[in-house]
Protein backbone atom coordinates (compact mmCIF):
# COMPACT_ATOMS: atom_id res chain seq x y z
CA UNK A 1 0.00 0.00 0.00
CA UNK A 2 1.72 3.43 -0.82
CA UNK A 3 0.30 6.98 0.14
CA UNK A 4 0.45 10.07 -2.04
CA UNK A 5 -0.07 13.84 -0.86
CA UNK A 6 -2.55 16.15 -2.54
CA UNK A 7 -2.69 19.62 -1.80
CA UNK A 8 -6.45 20.95 -2.21
CA UNK A 9 -7.58 23.03 -4.94
CA UNK A 10 -5.03 21.21 -6.80
CA UNK A 11 -6.88 19.43 -8.97
CA UNK A 12 -9.88 21.45 -9.20
CA UNK A 13 -11.08 24.21 -11.20
CA UNK A 14 -12.08 27.87 -8.79
CA UNK A 15 -15.25 27.14 -7.65
CA UNK A 16 -18.41 29.13 -9.54
CA UNK A 17 -19.60 27.16 -13.07
CA UNK A 18 -19.45 23.77 -11.11
CA UNK A 19 -22.83 22.24 -11.04
CA UNK A 20 -22.76 21.80 -7.43
CA UNK A 21 -25.86 19.30 -7.03
CA UNK A 22 -25.91 15.91 -9.59
CA UNK A 23 -29.74 14.47 -8.59
CA UNK A 24 -29.52 10.62 -9.99
CA UNK A 25 -29.96 9.62 -13.63
CA UNK A 26 -33.07 7.36 -14.28
CA UNK A 27 -31.17 4.54 -15.28
CA UNK A 28 -29.00 4.57 -11.66
CA UNK A 29 -29.76 1.32 -10.51
CA UNK A 30 -29.18 -0.44 -13.95
CA UNK A 31 -26.08 0.96 -14.78
CA UNK A 32 -25.27 -0.38 -11.12
CA UNK A 33 -26.34 -3.82 -11.72
CA UNK A 34 -24.02 -3.84 -15.12
CA UNK A 35 -20.89 -2.70 -13.00
CA UNK A 36 -22.08 -5.23 -10.42
CA UNK A 37 -22.20 -8.00 -13.26
CA UNK A 38 -18.57 -6.78 -14.75
CA UNK A 39 -16.85 -6.23 -10.81
CA UNK A 40 -18.98 -10.11 -10.11
CA UNK A 41 -16.25 -11.94 -12.85
CA UNK A 42 -13.48 -13.73 -11.14
CA UNK A 43 -13.50 -11.90 -8.31
CA UNK A 44 -13.64 -12.88 -4.76
CA UNK A 45 -16.76 -12.11 -3.46
CA UNK A 46 -18.70 -12.86 -7.18
CA UNK A 47 -21.65 -14.81 -5.68
CA UNK A 48 -22.20 -11.37 -3.37
CA UNK A 49 -21.66 -9.33 -5.99
CA UNK A 50 -23.94 -11.14 -8.07
CA UNK A 51 -26.94 -11.05 -5.70
CA UNK A 52 -26.15 -7.40 -5.29
CA UNK A 53 -26.65 -6.63 -8.77
CA UNK A 54 -29.91 -8.86 -9.40
CA UNK A 55 -31.48 -6.22 -5.77
CA UNK A 56 -30.54 -3.28 -8.13
CA UNK A 57 -32.19 -5.00 -11.05
CA UNK A 58 -34.99 -5.42 -9.04
CA UNK A 59 -34.65 -1.95 -7.58
CA UNK A 60 -34.20 -0.28 -11.43
CA UNK A 61 -38.01 -2.60 -11.80
CA UNK A 62 -40.07 -0.78 -8.95
CA UNK A 63 -38.36 2.68 -10.22
CA UNK A 64 -39.66 2.49 -13.31
CA UNK A 65 -42.94 1.43 -11.99
CA UNK A 66 -42.90 5.08 -10.43
CA UNK A 67 -43.14 4.36 -6.79
CA UNK A 68 -45.44 6.30 -4.82
CA UNK A 69 -44.24 9.60 -2.58
CA UNK A 70 -45.05 13.18 -2.73
CA UNK A 71 -42.91 16.15 -2.40
CA UNK A 72 -43.08 18.20 0.23
CA UNK A 73 -45.42 21.62 -0.59
CA UNK A 74 -43.80 24.46 -2.43
CA UNK A 75 -43.98 26.51 0.98
CA UNK A 76 -41.83 23.64 2.45
CA UNK A 77 -39.34 23.40 -0.02
CA UNK A 78 -38.87 27.51 -0.21
CA UNK A 79 -38.16 27.34 3.64
CA UNK A 80 -36.25 24.42 3.58
CA UNK A 81 -34.12 26.58 0.58
CA UNK A 82 -33.99 29.13 3.06
CA UNK A 83 -32.66 28.00 6.35
CA UNK A 84 -30.37 25.69 4.65
CA UNK A 85 -32.29 22.47 5.51
CA UNK A 86 -32.36 19.10 3.39
CA UNK A 87 -35.53 19.13 1.85
CA UNK A 88 -36.28 15.30 2.10
CA UNK A 89 -34.54 14.42 5.17
CA UNK A 90 -36.39 11.29 6.67
CA UNK A 91 -36.97 12.83 10.22
CA UNK A 92 -39.10 16.53 8.43
CA UNK A 93 -40.91 14.17 5.98
CA UNK A 94 -43.29 11.33 6.17
CA UNK A 95 -42.40 7.71 4.76
CA UNK A 96 -43.40 7.66 1.21
CA UNK A 97 -46.12 5.68 0.67
CA UNK A 98 -45.99 2.13 -0.33
CA UNK A 99 -42.06 1.87 0.62
CA UNK A 100 -43.02 -1.59 2.85
CA UNK A 101 -44.94 -3.26 -0.01
CA UNK A 102 -41.25 -2.54 -2.57
CA UNK A 103 -39.60 -4.10 0.27
CA UNK A 104 -41.60 -7.44 0.31
CA UNK A 105 -41.23 -7.41 -3.39
CA UNK A 106 -37.64 -6.93 -3.49
CA UNK A 107 -37.24 -9.76 -0.92
CA UNK A 108 -39.34 -12.13 -2.81
CA UNK A 109 -37.23 -11.10 -6.18
CA UNK A 110 -33.90 -12.16 -4.99
CA UNK A 111 -34.89 -14.74 -2.51
CA UNK A 112 -34.43 -17.91 -5.18
CA UNK A 113 -30.90 -16.40 -5.59
CA UNK A 114 -29.51 -17.08 -2.11
CA UNK A 115 -28.95 -20.20 -0.44
CA UNK A 116 -31.69 -21.63 1.72
CA UNK A 117 -29.97 -20.15 4.90
CA UNK A 118 -30.34 -16.51 3.19
CA UNK A 119 -33.90 -17.12 1.66
CA UNK A 120 -35.07 -17.41 5.36
CA UNK A 121 -33.44 -14.69 6.34
CA UNK A 122 -35.39 -12.72 4.08
CA UNK A 123 -38.64 -14.25 4.98
CA UNK A 124 -39.23 -11.50 8.00
CA UNK A 125 -39.31 -8.88 5.10
CA UNK A 126 -41.70 -11.46 2.58
CA UNK A 127 -44.17 -11.34 6.04
CA UNK A 128 -43.00 -8.34 7.43
CA UNK A 129 -45.74 -6.73 9.47
CA UNK A 130 -45.80 -3.12 8.30
CA UNK A 131 -44.77 -2.06 12.05
CA UNK A 132 -41.82 -4.31 12.21
CA UNK A 133 -41.00 -2.87 9.01
CA UNK A 134 -40.99 0.65 9.81
CA UNK A 135 -39.33 -0.40 12.92
CA UNK A 136 -36.04 -1.94 10.55
CA UNK A 137 -36.54 1.31 8.27
CA UNK A 138 -35.86 3.71 11.73
CA UNK A 139 -32.86 1.79 12.94
CA UNK A 140 -31.07 1.89 9.54
CA UNK A 141 -32.00 5.04 9.04
CA UNK A 142 -30.70 5.90 12.30
CA UNK A 143 -27.35 3.72 11.84
CA UNK A 144 -28.32 1.97 15.14
CA UNK A 145 -26.32 -1.13 14.61
CA UNK A 146 -27.21 -2.63 17.91
CA UNK A 147 -30.63 -3.41 16.84
CA UNK A 148 -30.16 -3.81 12.95
CA UNK A 149 -31.07 -7.56 11.83
CA UNK A 150 -28.03 -7.14 9.43
CA UNK A 151 -29.53 -9.69 7.12
CA UNK A 152 -32.35 -8.10 6.30
CA UNK A 153 -30.57 -4.21 5.85
CA UNK A 154 -29.43 -4.55 2.07
CA UNK A 155 -33.10 -5.21 1.05
CA UNK A 156 -34.74 -3.21 3.31
CA UNK A 157 -32.02 -0.36 2.34
CA UNK A 158 -32.97 -0.77 -1.38
CA UNK A 159 -36.42 -0.52 -0.67
CA UNK A 160 -36.32 2.95 0.91
CA UNK A 161 -33.69 3.83 -1.44
CA UNK A 162 -35.88 3.36 -4.78
CA UNK A 163 -38.59 5.59 -3.11
CA UNK A 164 -36.17 8.35 -2.41
CA UNK A 165 -34.26 8.35 -5.62
CA UNK A 166 -38.13 8.92 -7.27
CA UNK A 167 -38.28 11.76 -4.77
CA UNK A 168 -34.55 13.37 -4.86
CA UNK A 169 -35.24 12.89 -9.48
CA UNK A 170 -38.50 15.24 -8.90
CA UNK A 171 -36.42 18.30 -7.10
CA UNK A 172 -35.06 21.32 -8.76
CA UNK A 173 -31.09 21.21 -7.94
CA UNK A 174 -31.23 25.45 -8.08
CA UNK A 175 -33.92 25.05 -5.59
CA UNK A 176 -31.92 23.14 -3.04
CA UNK A 177 -29.62 24.58 -0.54
CA UNK A 178 -26.05 23.59 0.52
CA UNK A 179 -25.77 22.42 4.34
CA UNK A 180 -22.75 23.84 6.01
CA UNK A 181 -21.17 20.86 6.50
CA UNK A 182 -19.95 18.49 3.49
CA UNK A 183 -20.97 15.64 4.95
CA UNK A 184 -24.66 15.92 4.19
CA UNK A 185 -26.62 15.59 1.83
CA UNK A 186 -27.96 18.63 0.76
CA UNK A 187 -31.35 16.67 -0.25
CA UNK A 188 -31.42 14.20 2.44
CA UNK A 189 -28.76 15.23 5.58
CA UNK A 190 -26.97 11.95 5.94
CA UNK A 191 -23.66 10.69 5.35
CA UNK A 192 -22.35 9.32 1.95
CA UNK A 193 -21.28 5.81 0.67
CA UNK A 194 -17.81 7.09 -0.67
CA UNK A 195 -17.36 9.95 -3.19
CA UNK A 196 -16.70 9.80 -7.20
CA UNK A 197 -14.69 11.45 -9.54
CA UNK A 198 -17.12 12.31 -12.83
CA UNK A 199 -15.94 12.68 -16.37
CA UNK A 200 -17.56 14.46 -19.04
CA UNK A 201 -19.41 18.39 -19.16
CA UNK A 202 -19.10 20.48 -16.60
CA UNK A 203 -18.13 17.67 -14.08
CA UNK A 204 -15.45 16.32 -15.33
CA UNK A 205 -12.93 15.67 -12.91
CA UNK A 206 -14.72 17.20 -9.94
CA UNK A 207 -14.84 15.08 -6.99
CA UNK A 208 -18.85 14.24 -5.91
CA UNK A 209 -19.75 12.34 -2.71
CA UNK A 210 -23.11 10.03 -3.13
CA UNK A 211 -25.92 9.59 -0.80
CA UNK A 212 -26.34 6.15 0.65
CA UNK A 213 -30.33 6.93 0.43
CA UNK A 214 -31.70 9.25 -2.20
CA UNK A 215 -28.48 8.44 -4.54
CA UNK A 216 -28.07 12.74 -4.94
CA UNK A 217 -24.23 13.72 -5.50
CA UNK A 218 -23.08 17.02 -4.08
CA UNK A 219 -19.25 18.72 -4.93
CA UNK A 220 -16.80 18.38 -2.76
CA UNK A 221 -13.44 19.48 -3.56
CA UNK A 222 -10.37 16.65 -3.23
CA UNK A 223 -7.56 16.88 -0.68
CA UNK A 224 -10.85 17.44 1.61
CA UNK A 225 -11.77 15.82 4.73
CA UNK A 226 -15.58 15.55 4.01
CA UNK A 227 -16.34 14.07 7.56
CA UNK A 228 -14.51 17.17 9.30
CA UNK A 229 -13.75 19.63 6.85
CA UNK A 230 -9.85 19.34 7.44
CA UNK A 231 -7.48 20.18 4.78
CA UNK A 232 -3.77 19.20 6.09
CA UNK A 233 -2.45 16.21 5.97
CA UNK A 234 -4.79 13.91 3.88
CA UNK A 235 -3.38 10.82 2.16
CA UNK A 236 -4.52 8.78 -0.38
CA UNK A 237 -4.19 5.23 0.43
CA UNK A 238 -4.49 2.51 -2.82
CA UNK A 239 -3.90 -1.41 -3.04
CA UNK A 240 -0.16 -1.95 -4.19
CA UNK A 241 -0.65 -2.95 -8.25
CA UNK A 242 -4.38 -2.08 -8.85
CA UNK A 243 -5.88 -0.46 -11.40
CA UNK A 244 -6.52 2.73 -8.90
CA UNK A 245 -10.38 3.32 -10.02
CA UNK A 246 -10.85 2.55 -6.35
CA UNK A 247 -8.11 5.14 -3.64
CA UNK A 248 -9.28 6.05 0.26
CA UNK A 249 -8.81 9.42 0.88
CA UNK A 250 -7.83 9.55 4.78
CA UNK A 251 -7.53 12.57 7.13
CA UNK A 252 -4.94 12.15 9.82
CA UNK A 253 -7.34 15.13 12.29
CA UNK A 254 -10.28 12.78 12.69
CA UNK A 255 -8.87 9.45 11.08
CA UNK A 256 -11.16 8.22 9.09
CA UNK A 257 -11.60 8.01 5.17
CA UNK A 258 -14.12 8.09 2.43
CA UNK A 259 -13.85 5.83 -0.71
CA UNK A 260 -13.02 7.75 -4.17
CA UNK A 261 -13.74 5.59 -6.82
CA UNK A 262 -12.71 6.97 -10.18
CA UNK A 263 -14.75 7.70 -13.11
CA UNK A 264 -11.77 9.01 -15.06
CA UNK A 265 -9.80 5.60 -14.78
CA UNK A 266 -12.98 3.63 -15.88
CA UNK A 267 -15.82 5.46 -17.05
CA UNK A 268 -18.36 2.90 -16.14
CA UNK A 269 -17.17 2.71 -12.57
CA UNK A 270 -19.83 3.55 -9.56
CA UNK A 271 -19.53 4.69 -6.32
CA UNK A 272 -21.84 1.81 -4.82
CA UNK A 273 -20.51 -1.16 -6.74
CA UNK A 274 -16.90 -0.06 -6.65
CA UNK A 275 -16.99 0.26 -2.70
CA UNK A 276 -18.57 -2.71 -2.49
CA UNK A 277 -15.72 -4.59 -4.90
CA UNK A 278 -13.39 -2.79 -3.21
CA UNK A 279 -13.35 -4.44 0.82
CA UNK A 280 -9.74 -5.47 0.69
CA UNK A 281 -9.26 -1.32 0.67
CA UNK A 282 -10.86 -1.53 4.11
CA UNK A 283 -9.44 -4.23 5.77
CA UNK A 284 -5.86 -2.62 4.94
CA UNK A 285 -7.35 1.03 6.27
CA UNK A 286 -9.03 -1.03 9.41
CA UNK A 287 -4.95 -2.42 10.12
CA UNK A 288 -3.80 1.27 9.91
CA UNK A 289 -6.60 2.70 12.26
CA UNK A 290 -8.54 4.16 9.94
CA UNK A 291 -12.44 4.19 10.39
CA UNK A 292 -14.21 4.12 7.86
CA UNK A 293 -17.19 7.15 7.15
CA UNK A 294 -18.92 6.03 4.26
CA UNK A 295 -22.48 3.98 5.11
CA UNK A 296 -23.06 1.11 2.40
CA UNK A 297 -26.43 -0.79 3.12
CA UNK A 298 -25.24 -3.54 0.17
CA UNK A 299 -22.31 -4.45 3.15
CA UNK A 300 -24.18 -4.79 6.13
CA UNK A 301 -25.79 -8.22 5.35
CA UNK A 302 -24.11 -11.39 6.59
CA UNK A 303 -24.21 -13.34 3.65
CA UNK A 304 -24.20 -16.73 3.36
ZN1 LIG B 1 -29.42 12.25 -0.31
ZN1 LIG C 1 -11.29 14.51 9.02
Amino acid sequence: MTTTLLQPGQIEAAAGSIPELRLPPADLFLMRARRLEQLAEGHAMGAYLRFAAQLARAQQERLNAGPAGELPSPERLAQCFEYLMPPLAPAGLARPAGWRDTARQLAKTVQPLLTAAGQAALQPVVEGADAWLDEQATWLLDIDTQHLNAAVTPVIGAALQVHWTHLARQLDPALVARPEHPNLCPVRGAHPVSSVVRIGGAENGLRYLHCTLCSAEWHVVRAKCSNCDNTRGIAHYHLEGGNRVVDAESCPECQSYLKVIHQDKDPLADPVADDLASLTLDLLMDEVDFVRSGVNWYLMQGHS
